[in-house]
């Protein structure tokens, strides 16, 4: 654009305010994060569509997709059972158009999920760093979750000035009515998807996400630790790949993949039994001599033993792994915040009577905790949780808690300035529920 600067600076700073009022904060389905929205993810989804498809246009003009008939397989095979659990995370996802494909593109060393489920892997990630099926799920489990917890529309939102320059190439192309430059502007679009980084926030969910559907989908989360590490001594640290591109460094991401390795292996041996019983299902029914017993022989675990492994029950979808979930479950969570934060429990009030007046237990957990408000309404709040979600143990000891609060004046609600029990007597409500239990 031929724009000076100071025109420039004008344009942005409008736009962000006009967009500052049609937007706002939104809370990220799939962690409960606040994010800042401005973009609905819905166009979000078709911008990202459509300069998807402009860009697979250009690039099979180009003749630069793969027609490795076996490594496009082995490409679709591992994202279908990445993106069969994603849905099960974020059920509305299964009306995406998911697809994925292979670019032939030896020095280039990235993959992306758009926003909506458009996917590309470069054969330089696979070739370069030579991934195994394993390292491969990590990879595109990273993508998908950047695209099922919405970072595509927190990214545009926070990189406004990307849209500008999209608007900018946009316009020169309709003046000029050049064919091939229209194309580019797809390809440009699809590249500011796939080059803006995200932010370091993101990355890390990104990477807490991917481990986690992959584990689910069968795939080992110990590979997102020897891939990080092929990737580092391939690139040095300098890559476009999205894994590289942002804060924090490398060795606090490894890091964090290194804590999830326990509950994951978990989840992944939970998910290879399931694999295991249903190729027994398969090769019984393709024999046809005896119906498989699964609970004997090949014992899947029951699902009340699956729930306490952070399942939903079933029909509701799966809630991704969280540290402060699992101490809330074995009764240890504590609040241990007084008056300072008794603000922010007041801001969340509304929301949190809504969540226990209508059941939503595990956001009503999250979003209690979160506070650290040490108040007896909170300890109250935890304790319905856990009991509602089956952590009896846990719930008694919330519940008493909440008793015990109650009877000092710095954390009962009844005598609370900012935050008030409304008509919660917390004492004789806890006893009951304790009695019932
Ligand atoms: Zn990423």
């Amino acid at each position: 654009m031929n724009m000076p600067p100071t025109a420039h600076r004008l344009c942005i700073g409008l736009l962000l305010c006009v967009l500052a009022l049609l937007g706002g904060c939104a809370t990220n389905p799939m962690t409960g994060r606040s994010q800042l929205i401005l973009v609905s993810e819905q166009s979000t989804i078709s911008t990202a569509t459509s300069a998807y498809a402009s860009m697979m246009s250009t690039l099979d003009q180009k003749g630069a997709m793969s027609s490795d008939a076996a490594l496009i397989a082995r490409v679709q095979s591992i994202t279908d059972r990445l993106v069969t659990q994603a849905v099960r995370y974020r059920p509305d996802t299964e009306h995406w158009a998911w697809s994925v494909k292979v670019i032939e593109d030896p020095k280039t060393l990235n993959a992306f999920c758009m926003p909506g489920g458009k996917m590309a892997i470069y054969t330089g990630l696979i070739h370069q760093l030579d991934v195994t099926d394993d390292e491969l799920a990590q990879v595109m489990g990273h993508e998908i979750s950047h695209a099922i917890a919405n970072h595509g529309a927190e990214k545009m939102s926070n990189q406004l000035l990307a849209n500008i320059v999209v608007a900018g190439i946009a316009a020169a192309a309709r003046t000029s009515q050049d064919r091939q430059k229209r194309q580019d502007v797809g390809t440009a679009a699809a590249l500011v998807f796939i080059n803006l980084p995200n932010s370091r926030t993101a990355e890390e969910e990104a990477d807490r996400l991917g481990i986690e559907l992959a584990a689910r989908a069968g795939y080992d989360p110990r590979a997102a630790i020897t891939l990080w590490e092929k990737m580092m001594r391939q690139s040095g640290g300098n890559s476009r790949v999205d894994f590289l591109s942002t804060h924090p460094a490398p060795p606090k991401r490894i890091e964090a993949l290194e804590e999830l390795q326990a509950p994951m292996l978990k989840l992944y041996a939970q998910s290879q039994r399931e694999l295991d019983a249903s190729r027994k299902w398969t090769s019984t029914a393709a024999n046809e001599t005896e119906v498989p017993d699964a609970e004997t022989e090949n014992p899947v675990e029951p699902v009340a033993s699956r729930l306490s492994d952070n399942q939903s029950p079933a029909g509701q979808p799966l809630a991704f792994y969280s540290k402060d979930f699992e101490q809330f479950k074995s009764g240890d969570a504590e609040l241990s915040c007084s008056v300072p934060c008794a603000l922010s429990f007041f801001l969340k009030q509304g929301t949190l009577r809504e969540q226990y007046a209508k059941g939503a237990w595990r956001a009503l957990a999250m979003e209690t905790l979160k506070t650290d408000y040490r108040l007896d309404l909170a300890y109250f709040y935890l304790g319905m949780a856990a009991a509602a979600l089956g952590f009896k143990d846990a719930g008694k000891k919330y519940l008493n808690l909440a008793i015990a609060a109650s009877a000092s004046k710095e954390s009962s609600c009844a005598d609370g300035i900012l935050v008030r029990c409304g008509e919660l007597d917390i004492r004789t409500a806890a006893q009951t529920a304790l009695a019932q239990m």
